[in-house]
């Protein structure tokens, strides 16, 4: 009787490990095929926490606008705003371009980025110089973006059409 319940303990034992194993195996897998560490990932979280806070402050917007890292963007892109049909606004950055530039991502391209978002929530779909406006310009700059420049030769707002284009 004792025997058999070492061995049901046994088993029991080999399934939880095997278990732990593979959890272990696919942690490990998952981290690898995610470049970015830990330490970008907090300088991304702050810097959208900084925008969120410029944002509110300069245009009374509380809206948060999500931003995903994605290795599907091609890698000619840094980022995009993305205006949908249903009226939300992403953001995606390129994790392809953190390898490069971490610092350029979190300094230049977020606030480049988030200040498309704040042009599509303000109502502002101008498609001159593919979205890179004047009022952009502004925006970026008061986002503290570095280099807010208005002539970016890449296009990387999509906005799907909607009925504000009527
Ligand atoms: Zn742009």
């Amino acid at each position: 009787m004792f025997i058999q319940q070492l061995k049901k303990f046994f088993l029991v034992v080999v399934i939880l490990s095997s278990f732990l194993l593979t959890y272990l195996w696919y942690k490990d897998y998952s981290f690898n095929s995610n470049p970015l560490s830990k330490e970008i990932q907090i300088k991304v979280y702050e810097k959208h926490q900084k925008l969120k806070y410029l944002t509110n402050k300069y245009f009374n917007i509380k809206r948060v606008f999500p931003i995903t890292i994605t290795d599907e963007l091609d890698s000619s892109r840094y980022g995009m705003a993305v205006y949908s049909k249903n009226g939300q606004i992403n953001l995606y950055l390129n994790k392809k371009r953190f390898k490069e530039n971490e610092n350029y991502m979190i300094n230049d391209v977020m606030p480049h980025e988030y200040a498309h978002a704040i042009m599509f929530a303000l109502g502002n779909f101008s498609n001159e110089n593919q979205g890179h406006t004047k009022k952009w310009q502004e925006i970026c700059k008061k986002l503290e973006g570095l280099r807010c420049d208005r002539f970016v030769n890449h296009q990387d707002i999509l906005i799907e059409k909607t009925n504000l284009f009527k």
